[in-house]
């Protein structure tokens, strides 16, 4: 096992999809729930955040606004955003395992799993696509599977064998650029955010927290790619994407991986929340701009670093 481990890494990192994450947002101070975990960009490449990426250690589900629910392991995340005819999977974990462990946590949630009517995959990498097919077989055989067909043609994964590959799903529902996938009182808007992979998508999710409204975004994938070109494309998505978090005045920033902008803190910081005081997943608007910052400054340090090659 530990042997398998090894050589999965070996080939991620041939694969040159290190994520080079960790986003300061100046987010609330580090408790007990993070250790040691990256804080900025410098502190999350390589080994550390191979680290936390194959950390599979499962997380106490946790509802954070009124209709959306944060599960998963340290490893990543699925989102669960509840409307008023059903459920919304956004992501699907690794495996099996994970997608067994989601339909536990939705339960012990008050949810039931079998109300998903669509699992959203933001791209075609195995940590975010791998338990979808298993999670609808299993749990949710009314939910419908959806992905960019650039990335779920499957010939955007790199590298194709190795750490992410997963179990593909069969897609139902293809997704595009600037859609809004409705469900419901709920519409999710879809942005086409190449570079990550070429497919990637990102999502703006609408949520309430005790009522009041606020806009969420979940930028669909973190490192940065392998390639000069590539990133060329990913700096120009975060200008693209940039464009509809503003005119959704997206206040809210998530990651499905929790271990790369203090998801963990701020989860803890939730369970000891009293009345009245800040949610800390709504950071404004003003830091929203910043966090987008953070992917602009590491794409340009991708470009410079293979123009120098
Ligand atoms: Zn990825």
């Amino acid at each position: 096992m530990a042997q398998d481990t090894v050589v999965t890494r070996r080939q991620f990192f041939k694969g040159g999809l290190a994520l080079t994450a960790g986003l300061l947002l100046g987010l609330p101070k580090l408790c007990a729930a993070d250790g040691g975990m990256p804080r900025s960009p410098e502190e999350a490449k390589g080994e550390t955040a191979m680290h936390y990426l194959f950390d599979r250690t499962p997380i106490e589900p946790v509802q954070v606004f009124d209709n959306l629910f944060y599960i998963g392991s340290i490893s990543v995340a699925q989102f669960v955003v509840r409307t008023s005819e059903g459920l919304i999977m956004i992501d699907s974990g690794w495996d099996e395992k994970d997608a067994d462990y989601a339909a536990e946590s939705m339960k012990k949630l008050g949810l039931n799993p079998a109300d998903t009517r669509y699992i959203l995959i933001t791209h075609g990498h195995s940590d975010h696509y791998g338990g979808a097919q298993f999670f609808k077989e299993k749990h949710a055989p009314a939910a419908r599977i959806g992905m960019n067909i650039v990335d779920s043609n499957w010939c955007s994964v790199i590298p194709p064998e190795g750490a992410f590959s997963g179990v593909r799903p069969e897609i139902d529902l293809e997704l595009n650029d600037r859609q809004t996938v409705t469900l419901g009182d709920t519409g999710i808007f879809l942005v086409l955010t190449p570079g990550h992979t070429p497919g990637c998508l990102s999502m703006i999710v609408p949520v309430t927290d005790h009522g009041q409204k606020h806009s969420a975004a979940i930028w669909g994938g973190t490192g940065t790619p392998a390639n000069l070109e590539m990133n060329y494309l990913y700096l120009s998505a975060v200008d693209y994407f940039a464009r509809y978090t503003a005119q959704y005045k997206v206040d809210v920033e998530m990651s499905a991986h929790g271990w790369v902008d203090g998801t963990f803190a701020r989860l803890e910081e939730l369970k000891h929340r009293r009345q009245g005081e800040a949610h800390p997943f709504v950071i404004g608007e003003e830091k929203y701009r910043q966090y987008e910052d953070v992917f602009r400054g590491m794409a340009k340090e991708a470009i410079d670093k293979y123009k120098k090659r």
